[in-house]
């Protein structure tokens, strides 16, 4: 449209501002980016900064997490949108066509963002069940907060394999789809079955991409064909959204071998999957807190999640912990505020039948590596809950990880029950965990064990639970004073 600059300024000063309008509308649908809207099947463009990949990734991620939790945390519908919204204005503004600025730099980085999370997330069924929920939602609610006519021209360009149903094949089924319509959906249309049917364009696509709309009978079957209303597009889309981007992802995890040959990329994206975005717990400059050895099975036993407490009794039962146990243990406790001193003496007594040659030999190098004093020289962190959820699988003998996730269903519903929760919450927390919502399953764990404390935000690092089960019994403690 603009053969050059000069001509394309000169032409847009002399416009009105209807004209200006309607020039910038149209320069951004003749741009890469013409919608907000995305199915991502064009990889991003090739001229992407290292900081960009890592950086834009991790914003992404901040709006999927605040997504799972607005969803999982059954709040309003109003609610809901405003968590999700504060989070998009946040890490992942997307403005809409009719706005004036950095239309296409936004809509880059929600490309790039998405391609990376992909690339990040393909490697296993679970990484990839959780990255297609969260991307399913996020699509959902950009498409219902769209315009009906940027809905229109997004879905005219997509490419979508839907026959619309010509008007004779329409006329001959008019009455099966007239039963199909909802009488009360019309109530305040003022218009009558018959001619809704009439003037409503239907699509004909296979029955088993709107099964939400077959199981509730709003759509008319034959021979395999569902006949889908326009006003029911939302559940068409959604489905080619879901369905496309699942495939996509398949295809991202075979070709992940070949693209990690880059040895930049590997390590960023391994990062990106067990990104944890939040405080860092690792006890300080020195760790020079005040915790004696003597208390921490106290401690642990009274504030600490569930993961540590199966750490600690499985330490005290059998006098030893494997090196996964060791390590996830040892720097949650180095977390809290065991010096490196009082860690010595808790790990020597703790491995009572040990020798002290034994002990010196084998894991006092390791306790004061994880505090900085050999090797490298780096003072470890604490894990976060998506690192132990996503970490190496415990092996028979083995205690770490994390209960919701790697306990056989048996054995946490035994678990739960000796931790006086009632028949209930126990059955809550178990469908939780089959549906694969470990730390949100965990939350919960802990709003059932601390009932007085105020609503809590997404468990997401085991430091985070004990730091929130002190400051409860604290409150409780100030309550009691006052
Ligand atoms: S969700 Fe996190 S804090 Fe809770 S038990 Fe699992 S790893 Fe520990």
């Amino acid at each position: 449209m603009f053969k050059s600059r000069k001509n394309g300024v000169n032409r847009f000063a002399a416009a009105s501002t209807r004209q200006r309008v309607q020039l910038e509308h149209n320069s951004i649908l003749n741009s890469e980016y013409p919608f907000r809207l995305n199915f991502y099947r064009q990889p991003p463009p090739a001229d992407i900064t290292i900081e960009e990949f890592e950086l834009f990734a991790l914003d992404r991620l901040q709006v999927l997490k605040a997504l799972e939790t607005a969803k999982l945390r059954s709040r309003s519908d109003e609610d809901f949108k405003r968590d999700v919204q504060t989070a998009l204005d946040k890490y992942l503004p997307m403005k809409s066509n009719s706005a004036k600025t950095n239309l296409v730099e936004e809509r880059r980085k929600d490309h790039i963002s998405h391609f990376v999370l992909r690339l990040a997330y393909c490697r296993s069924e679970e990484s990839r069940d959780w990255f297609l929920r969260q991307e399913d939602a996020l699509f959902k609610f950009r498409f219902e907060q769209e315009t009906a006519e940027d809905k229109r021209l997004f879905l005219e360009t997509a490419n979508l394999d839907w026959k619309v149903v010509d008007p004779a094949t329409k006329k001959e089924v008019q009455q099966e789809l007239e039963r199909c319509v909802n009488a009360l959906s019309l109530k305040n249309k003022s218009i009558s079955i018959a001619n809704y049917v009439a003037g409503e364009t239907y699509f004909e696509v296979n029955f088993e991409k709107v099964p939400d709309l077959v199981r509730r009978r709003a759509v008319y079957v034959h021979k395999g064909k569902a006949f889908v209303p326009m006003a029911n597009q939302l559940s068409l889309v959604l489905d080619e959204f879901g369905s496309q981007l699942s495939k996509m992802l398949q295809a991202t995890a075979k070709a992940l071998p070949r693209l990690e040959e880059d040895d930049r990329l590997k390590p960023i994206l391994v990062n990106v999957e067990k990104q944890y975005i939040g405080k860092v717990y690792n006890g300080g400059e020195g760790v020079n807190g005040d915790l004696k050895a003597g208390d921490v099975d106290k401690i642990v036993e009274q504030y600490g999640p569930l993961c540590m407490r199966t750490l600690n009794d499985a330490l005290r039962r059998e006098k030893h912990l494997k090196h996964g146990g060791r390590v996830q243990y040892g720097l949650f406790l180095k977390a809290i505020g065991l010096s490196v001193e009082e860690a010595l003496l808790f790990w020597r007594t703790a491995f009572a039948n040990k020798t002290d040659e034994q002990f010196q030999k084998q894991y006092a190098y390791n306790i004061r590596h994880n505090y900085g004093l050999e090797g490298k020289r780096v003072s470890y962190s604490s894990f976060s809950c998506g690192k132990i959820i996503k970490g190496s699988l415990p092996s028979a003998g083995d205690h770490h990880g994390c209960p919701f996730r790697h306990f056989s269903s048996g054995n946490l519903e035994a678990t739960l029950y000796k931790d006086k929760l009632t028949g209930n919450q126990v059955r809550g927390l178990l469908d939780l965990v089959r549906d694969s919502h470990y730390q949100v399953a965990c939350t919960k764990y802990f709003e059932f064990t601390h009932p007085q404390h105020e609503k809590i935000d997404i468990i997401e690092h085991p430091n985070a639970y004990y730091e929130l089960s002190l400051e409860s019994e604290n409150n409780d403690a100030m309550d009691v004073e006052r």
